[in-house]
């Protein structure tokens, strides 16, 4: 039985090159992939996929590819503190990466004895990230996991201090890569040599916290929501955040517009949580208006939906209005760009 590792994995190149170079050592891999919540493919690929269309984490694509297992691992429920009071503070956004990283190795860890597993890898590359991936930042997150030289990062290994994996001669320090630094040039030309040739485009990114107009939406929240952030928030409440343009209409009232088809079907799916819209007789997009509402929030949430439709230049548009089983109709001038956009929720 030859040596066991555990790689994190999220479909991506970088681990799925770690994942790559582990097993053509001959290292028995077992891929896991924690979920936080904000991945931003994973709800992307929810809202765009047509009905009946089955959909597939790309971390399951890349373990199927490439012959490992993959766990996959919701860790929503206890990311809670690491999201809203993380040690290390935030990067340029929402997103606390240090402590995120921090937080998937110790869990990591704490799989290895019960998964046999002797040591665990990342597709960490040195210097790719500004705020996780400088070598001072690799070292605090393996020594906050208590990974001491049980994190093995195979695309920078010979730049980084040798691991127990290697010193011991589990896996083969001559073997591993050399990579620094943002490019992915080096890591796509690798992966063509050693056959991987079937990943989601290293531009896309994957994290809904490092985008700033989401982080906007999030502290939007946060600041008009009883309690602020004290209380995790459910996570449809998260999806929709993900979800087509946000607009503050007063502290207590909040639109979300549909941008296409695909979103338009994700509030449909989701309208009993609130107020949905939809102009009447012109082509336009649904959308959901949430809180605890006035009349007068509901016809401003009827004039913007309307001013997002094929009936934008018209003097007056019928709006239907459905909460529940109740439906009501009310005709509304639709607003203008600019007061539509005074009140869009923007970083
Ligand atoms: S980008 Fe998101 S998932 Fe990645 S380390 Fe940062 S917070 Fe965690």
């Amino acid at each position: 039985m030859g040596v066991k590792a555990i790689g994190l994995l999220s479909g991506g190149l970088d681990s799925t090159l770690a994942v790559k170079l582990m097993k053509d050592q001959g290292i028995d891999v077992l891929a896991v992939n924690f979920n936080t919540g904000f991945c931003l493919s994973d709800n992307a690929q929810k809202i765009r996929k047509t009905p009946g269309e089955i959909y597939r984490h790309d971390a399951l694509k890349a373990g199927e590819k490439l012959g490992v297992p993959v766990e996959m691992v919701d860790i929503y429920d206890q990311y809670w503190d690491v999201l809203t009071k993380p040690k290390h503070g935030y990067g340029a956004n929402m997103n606390p990466c240090l402590d995120c990283r921090a937080k998937m190795l110790s869990l990591a860890k704490g799989m290895l004895e019960s998964r046999s597993a002797r040591f665990v890898f990342t597709g960490e590359v040195l210097g790719q990230r500004p705020m996780s991936q400088h070598r001072s930042a690799l070292r605090l997150v393996e020594k906050d996991a208590a990974l001491d030289g049980l994190l093995l990062r195979p695309l920078s290994a010979k730049l980084l201090e040798p691991t127990l994996p290697e010193r011991e001669g589990w896996v083969d320090r001559e073997k591993l890569l050399d990579i620094a630094g943002r490019g992915r040039k080096v890591q796509m030309r690798i992966a063509r040599e050693l056959g991987v040739t079937d990943y989601p485009s290293p531009a896309g990114g994957c994290c809904s916290l490092v985008d700033k107009v989401f982080a906007a939406r999030l502290g939007d929240l946060f600041e008009h929501r009883e309690g602020g952030n004290a209380e995790r928030l459910e996570r449809e409440e998260i999806f929709l955040l993900k979800t087509g343009r946000h607009f503050r209409i007063s502290p207590g009232a909040k639109v979300i517009v549909a941008r296409d088809e695909g979103e338009c079907r994700f509030l449909h799916f989701h309208r009993r949580l609130g107020i949905r819209l939809e102009a009447e007789g012109v082509s336009g997009p649904v959308a959901l208006l949430l809180g605890k509402v006035t009349d007068e929030e509901v016809q401003i949430a009827a004039a913007l939906t309307a001013s997002y439709g094929k009936g934008r230049g018209l003097e007056t548009i019928r709006v239907a209005v459905r909460k529940g089983s109740e439906e009501s109709f009310i005709d509304v001038s639709p607003m203008s760009r600019e007061s539509a956009l005074a009140m869009a929720i923007t970083a």
